[in-house]
């Protein structure tokens, strides 16, 4: 495709300069840059401060608020609307990196577009309940789903080949819907140290580098989830697509750069999290573990079912992680209460929940992203036809969230 200049061509290579000028302050924000090479030069050479970034934003936003788009192409709305919403983001991070203050919401809001719920404890307690009811044992219900998922651990000389057959299963799956990039590939590696258990560094040019980490003992969900979450249909397939319909295809730069702490990541957490439910929807995912997975692994197949009917239960109480956040960061709790919130309404082993209290330290409300994205991503494909019903119309509106600029908001 031939692309025609765009005033807001212009505007996008400021962004993409704006990005990159706070990734010297800020050394998690730039995820992901594969654009023009010289521009990251300009940039490491004028080392441009905090206060004159948020100038040269502000003004950046002021310009592209007075800008109105026309045109039969609907995307060019969207262009014009991701770029403002994009901005005034990045202006919010530079000013808390400035030591500005904001509030659980308002830091959600600001970064990321949205206002995540609040749930009262007793929602998790009575999940927590239930799953109690389906395992054995004496103890908390904690201790009982650790010994529970003793059960279901990879052994470490198989995790490998455990992996690259969820991976293949989620490729075909994904291929089987959407038109992947030509050449596109990734590595595995596996790490330890870090207060994630997956990253996905997209390198441009449609290939990733998949991290896992392996400090703590991996159980059978993890194949299907990272798989999918990571790799297919999620990030490495969301930071392809963009690559091949938006920052090739259409020439547009801001594509090439990926800023973390931005309203980007909640579709891209969003897309990856509903990716499993893509891949693998409904019933689909226990025969495959069954059948495939479990043996692999050198679990006992007969336990599948039963093992992902608590698995389900479980993925429930995610919005508990968001509600220690909250209380973690906003001071009402301390840290060793937060790892005991997270045990107690999460079902986290106490090392588990301490360090997810460190990445509460690093990525702070980031951790709305993975479960709200999840839940607006899905309620958007669905209000729309989506449904596990119509999975040719899922498919359609899945594939054009992972190909179109959007904003949470916007869903
Ligand atoms: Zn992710």
């Amino acid at each position: 495709m031939t692309t025609t200049p765009s005033p807001l061509d212009r505007h996008a290579e400021q962004y993409v300069r704006l990005v990159l000028s706070l990734g010297l302050h800020d050394a998690d924000y730039v995820d992901a840059f594969y654009g023009p090479a010289q521009w990251q030069a300009d940039i490491a050479a004028e080392q441009p401060s905090l206060p004159d970034i948020t100038v040269r934003a502000q003004t950046l936003l002021d310009t592209l608020r007075g800008i109105s788009v026309a045109g039969p192409d609907p995307m060019n709305l969207l262009r014009l609307h991701y770029l403002v919403r994009q901005v005034s983001a990045l202006i919010s991070r530079a000013r808390q990196l400035q030591g500005a203050h904001y509030a659980f919401d308002e830091e959600a809001l600001a970064l990321y577009d949205v206002t995540p719920p609040t749930y009262p404890e007793e929602h998790f307690a009575d999940v927590v309940e239930e799953i109690g009811g389906l395992l054995p044992g004496s103890g908390t219900v904690q201790e009982r789903f650790e010994e529970f998922k003793h059960h279901f651990i990879i052994p470490p000389d198989r995790v490998g080949r455990v992996f690259d057959a969820a991976i293949e299963e989620g490729r075909k799956r994904s291929a089987a819907h959407l038109t992947l990039p030509q050449g596109e590939t990734f590595s595995v590696e596996f790490v330890t140290g870090k207060p994630w258990s997956g990253y996905n560094w997209y390198k441009g040019n449609a290939t990733s580098v998949i991290q896992v980490n392996v400090d703590f003992p991996i159980t059978i969900d993890r194949a299907v989830d990272l798989a999918c979450h990571e790799g297919y249909p999620g990030h490495h397939v969301y930071n392809s697509m963009l690559e091949r319909e938006l920052a090739q295809s259409r020439g547009w730069k801001e594509f090439t750069v990926y800023a973390l702490f931005s309203p980007q990541s909640l579709i891209a957490e969003g897309t990856a999290n509903f990716g499993i439910e893509m891949a693998f929807p409904g019933q689909e995912r226990v025969p495959f573990e069954r059948d495939v997975l479990f043996p692999l692994a050198g679990l006992d197949p007969a336990h599948a079912a039963y093992y992902y009917r608590v698995h389900a239960l479980v993925q429930r109480l995610a919005y508990a992680g968001n509600e220690a956040a909250r209380r973690y960061l906003e001071g009402s709790i301390t840290r060793t209460e937060a790892a005991a919130w997270l045990a107690q309404y999460a079902l986290m082993s106490p090392d588990r929940a301490m360090q997810r209290t460190h990445f509460f330290d690093k990525y702070r409300t980031y951790v709305i992203n993975y479960n709200l994205g999840q839940d607006l991503v899905q309620r958007s494909i669905e209000r729309q036809g989506g449904t596990p019903e119509n999975p040719e119309r899922r498919w359609k509106l899945f594939a054009a969230l992972l190909s179109s600029p959007r904003i949470p908001s916007a869903l």
